[in-house]
């Protein structure tokens, strides 16, 4: 049995290349909204600084605080709209969900086969996802029987857990397959979710770099960075970080955890 026996994965951007879906429905909700209200122009930065990886209702809030907006929060049931941050998050729901249904959903390639092969060698797994639409987004692209462990955003709700970048929502995974964090690996392509497994002091963060940057994946505390799972084998599970090319670099195990910044 390898040391590392449960892989947690994120969905958008990790299984799924939806992370681009979700960063064009949020450019097409607040690049107007900017224009409208005055404020600096929305640029795809701001998702990575801002919302990524985040539960929508947190990101648009957040997004709202770094133009100096602070909307009520509403009601989850808001209609589509712009009066609260749910029914600004509603909204771009809207667009994605319409995304979904007109495009279906590939996995990425590479991801599906580092899922076969640490499913191969024994390893748990489970999806831990802020989104609410992670169960539609698994089906649409074939997943959904891969994984009998889902902890997403309407898990996080019911049970009142909290979201990335705190570690709850991993933690949960972890203890529903019965599996120590310490010997669980979490694997992220979003700052917030980097920050989750690093606060969550789990056995290994792996960083997937979509377009957020090795560097600060690295800074929020990811032991390795790839740029497709694809580049991994089994061997992770083990400590044998990558197979063939890829770019490990900074801090690995044997570098020790170091001391991060402010994370979470
Ligand atoms: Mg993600």
């Amino acid at each position: 049995m390898p040391s590392l026996r449960a892989v947690l994965f994120d969905l958008d951007g990790v299984l799924t290349p939806t992370a681009e879906l979700h960063m064009h429905a949020w450019r097409d909700l607040f690049s107007p909204w900017c224009v409208a209200h005055g404020a600096a122009p929305y640029a795809d930065a701001d998702y990575f600084d801002h919302i990524d990886g985040k539960p929508r209702y947190a990101g648009v809030a957040d997004f709202l605080a770094s133009r100096g907006t602070h909307l009520p929060w509403g009601d989850p049931a808001d209609p589509p709209g712009e009066d609260t941050v749910c029914a600004l998050g509603n909204k771009k729901d809207q667009v994605v969900n319409r995304i979904f249904a007109e495009e279906g959903i590939e996995p990425y390639p590479g991801s599906v086969r580092f899922l076969d092969a640490v499913t191969a060698a024994g390893a748990a797994v489970a999806v831990v996802s802020s989104s609410k639409n992670a169960p539609g987004v698994l089906a649409a692209a074939g997943l959904a029987h891969r994984f009998e462990v889902l902890v997403d955003g309407n898990v996080a709700a019911r049970d009142g857990i909290a979201g990335k970048p705190a570690p709850d929502t991993y933690v949960r995974a972890a203890e529903i397959l019965g599996v120590p964090v310490s010997r669980s690996v979490v694997v992220e392509d979003a700052v917030s979710g980097v920050q989750a497994g690093r606060a969550g002091d789990f056995g290994l963060v792996i960083g997937v770099d979509r377009g957020t940057g090795e560097g600060s994946l690295l800074d929020a505390g990811a032991d390795l960075v790839v740029g497709d799972l694809g580049e991994l084998d089994a061997s992770v599970l083990d400590g044998g970080h990558v197979s063939g090319r890829g770019h490990q670099t900074g801090r690995g195990h044997q570098t020790g955890r170091g001391h991060q910044g402010e994370g979470a």
